[in-house]
């Protein structure tokens, strides 16, 4: 997955013309920037490479949830659902907007089921976030279809699945809004960085004036100091530097992905000689960007047994349900309602618990994620990363 592994010397060359000229500020200093506008550049080759009409680029991913929430007007008492197995990053912000997260379950493709979403919207439900885990697609088609049939925008959180397509079409323009993120493990990375992008110009132009303090963006002569605004924003701008990685990085991402296939490809080889094993449901192999190879072992006893063989020999894999950040019974902070506000917020409202959240909601994803197992494709893959775990997968084999 990270885009780390090839940093190199287009990085560089983009950094120094930024440093060069001095600006490191996206919006004004045209005298000076000698016609450079890096991060302006950066949106109009993203929204170029995934077919989006336009694209904003703001600070991070979570971020970028945080605009595209505002921008779809999300806010104190809205329900906004998504799924029990994401980064914390998708509820933190609609957490931030006032908004109570609702968690559907996964299915076999460890993203949103569409079933179970059905069954979570109320008259409350302001947005729906389904995200697109590890690289590869949720069954965005058919929560389309829920979301349509309901009139709820959705909005995709796309932060693991830069590069990654279904049918052809990139993922995040299915929904009104797609997010993405650019952080230090991310496909693709600008350090600190994500995208919005929608075919909603309405949208657009919201999420343009919201991540820069409400600012209009229409040119006047008072200049920038001289724009208006007809609601109250907040700071998420991207710097130049930034916008300058970006453009490095993105026009490596296809190589990113292919040589991320070729290497989850010899993963699966690997991994099949465990006796019983099954693999996450990819609903379209051709556009899976990649990045991590699932597998589901029987069960967690069996998981757990696996894993264990597969550290001794030096290639233990992920272990989602033992890791704090990404699985929905594991966020005790959510569960345990944890903040420094006096009055509860975001969990209580005027002194009373508005949301409370029991561990033991979401089963079927439980049932699922406790005999999975994962390993993350790199791009680059040495021989010797290569036999040692061919040789320890024989080992757990084995067991
Ligand atoms: C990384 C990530 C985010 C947040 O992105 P940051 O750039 O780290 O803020 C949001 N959602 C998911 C699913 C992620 O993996």
């Amino acid at each position: 997955m990270p885009g780390f592994e090839i940093f190199g010397a287009e990085e560089k060359a983009q950094v120094m013309d930024v440093l060069e000229s001095g600006v490191l500020f996206r919006y004004e200093f045209a005298d000076q920037r000698k016609g450079m506008w890096k991060v302006l550049e950066f949106e109009r080759a993203f929204a170029a490479y995934t077919g989006a009409g336009h694209a904003q680029a703001v600070t991070s991913g979570t971020a970028a949830l945080k605009v595209a929430l505002a921008a779809l007007g999300v806010g104190e008492g809205d329900e906004v659902i998504t799924q029990g197995f994401t980064f914390v990053a998708t509820w933190e912000a609609i957490l931030d907007c006032g908004a109570v997260p609702v968690f559907t379950e996964v299915d076999l493709t460890l993203n949103m089921d569409p079933a179970d979403l059905e069954k979570k919207i109320t008259p409350k439900t302001k947005a729906i976030v389904p995200v697109h885990m590890m690289g590869a697609q949720a069954r965005i088609e058919a929560i389309k279809a829920v979301a349509d049939r309901h009139n709820i925008p959705v909005l995709e959180d796309t932060a693991q699945a830069a590069g990654g397509r279904l049918n052809g079409r990139h993922l995040g323009t299915f929904g009104a809004v797609g997010t993405f993120s650019f952080d230090a493990v991310k496909t693709m990375t600008t350090g600190e960085g994500g995208m919005c992008i929608t075919n909603d110009q309405t949208l657009w132009r919201r999420m343009s004036e919201y991540h820069d303090h409400g600012h209009d963006h229409i040119p006047n002569p008072g200049g920038r100091g001289g724009e208006s605004r007809s609601f109250i924003g907040f700071n998420y701008r991207m710097m130049e530097i930034q916008g300058a990685i970006g453009l490095a990085q993105l026009a490596k991402l296809d190589q990113i992905v292919a040589a991320q296939k070729k290497n989850k490809a010899f993963f699966r080889e690997a991994v099949s000689v465990l006796p019983e094993v099954q693999f996450r449901e990819i609903l379209d192999e051709a556009g899976d960007s990649a990045t991590f190879l699932t597998f589901f072992l029987p069960d967690a006893q069996r998981a757990t047994a696996v894993n264990q063989a597969l550290r001794e020999a030096g290639a233990g894999a992920v272990r989602w349900s033992e890791n704090g950040w990404h699985y929905y019974p594991k966020w005790e902070q959510l569960l345990g309602g944890k903040t420094y506000c006096q009055g509860g917020w975001p969990f209580s409202v005027g002194g009373k618990r508005r949301v409370v959240y029991d561990p033991q909601a979401l089963p079927a994803s439980a049932a699922i994620i406790e005999r999975a197992l994962t390993y993350q494709v790199p791009i680059l893959l040495p021989e010797e990363q290569k036999t040692k775990m061919v040789a320890a997968l024989k080992k757990a084999a084995a067991i």
